[in-house]
């Protein structure tokens, strides 16, 4: 698995352009899913049939990371951007991004800012070494990412797109545990396109997919950082995260209970996760036609929308030790 999230994390793959991403799962889901195809938007839609008598199950990873997309080149050749997704400018200066042709670039200051005072977006500039705007290749709408690679530590995993490369990574090794097994559902794996910018892989692939059952595989925050703002009971380390409430929707109370049950039944250590801000696929996903319930099952990582995310490697084994456990018996709300 840890050879897998190298590789995932170290595909380019900013909302919109998930090329690479969807290129590199196609060739690790090969041989697991029955079917597969790519939708107008871009998700990576695969079926896993079951052997009958079970629900549509519909898991959703997104492919999409956060960066940032070139708006105005000076000319001396330093680019002025916009964010993609939620891109704080805090953490930003000092970084190296990459764009998807490999260029290489800084994030520096303008001299104008107060150096004491956190950057606002529009005080930070992309520089790839160049002295003249004709020096440099990007044009306007050129998105970049955070370059930082992939580190394993112990336990601990780093990469800057954890979010939600690590959802893939949980999605692709449930297919891998569940290959020769009897399962009596349909599983619709769904890489989805576009989550960071609103969800809007997940709203197209869920009304096609028509689930019975829908669960989104993310990352979530945690509260174990020094005076964690807000405090939340979700710490690194500690078992899979069960999503009861965010910023985007409440987790199908009938579902959780189910997540629960099926933790509980395979020894999986598992936390209830209440997030403050920010929401997942699975808010789509709920909303999607009539209503599907839904929920998410979450990875809990440090710094997130940071170039330094960090997981637990338990943590990821959890999450797919959840999803096996709760695929293998009867789903019933
Ligand atoms: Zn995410």
């Amino acid at each position: 698995m840890q050879e897998l999230t190298q590789r995932l994390t170290g595909a380019f793959g900013i909302s919109g352009y998930e090329d690479e991403v969807r290129a590199v799962i196609r060739e690790e889901i090969a041989g697991l899913v029955d079917e597969l195809h790519i939708d107008a938007m871009g998700n990576l839609v695969t079926l896993r049939r079951g052997t009958g008598g079970g629900r549509r199950v519909m898991l959703a990873a997104h492919m999409d990371e956060i960066g940032a997309m070139v708006t105005y080149i000076d000319e001396q050749g330093f680019m002025r951007f916009a964010p993609v997704g939620g891109l704080y400018p805090s953490i930003c200066l000092g970084q190296q991004v990459q764009f998807a042709d490999g260029t290489v670039g800084s994030i520096g200051l303008d001299g104008r800012a107060d150096r004491n005072q956190a950057p606002k977006l529009t005080d930070l500039f992309i520089d790839v070494g160049a002295g003249a705007r004709g020096e440099v290749k990007q044009k306007p709408g050129d998105p970049a990412v955070f370059r930082q690679r992939f580190a394993a530590q112990g336990n601990a995993w780093f990469a800057p797109n954890m979010d939600d490369r690590i959802g893939c990574v949980v999605l692709i090794q449930l297919l891998r545990e569940l290959k020769g097994k009897d399962i009596a559902h349909d599983i619709y794996g769904v890489f989805t396109t576009q989550e960071e910018v609103g969800l809007r892989g997940a709203m197209t692939s869920a009304y096609a997919v028509n689930p019975d059952v829908a669960i989104a595989l993310d990352v979530t925050l945690t509260g174990d950082t020094p005076h964690a703002t807000p405090a939340m009971e979700v710490y690194m380390g500690h078992g899979t995260a069960i999503k009861v409430q965010d910023a985007g929707m409440i987790g199908h109370v009938g579902l959780n209970r189910l997540l629960v049950a099926a933790a509980e039944a395979s020894q999986v250590l598992y936390q209830m996760e209440v997030l403050t801000g920010g929401s997942t696929d699975a808010r789509a996903m709920q909303v999607a036609r009539e209503g599907v319930p839904a929920s998410a099952v979450s990875v809990p990582s440090r710094y997130v929308h940071s170039p330094s995310q960090i997981v637990d490697r338990r943590d990821v084994e959890a999450s797919v030790a959840l999803l096996r456990s709760l695929l293998r018996g009867p789903i019933q709300l």
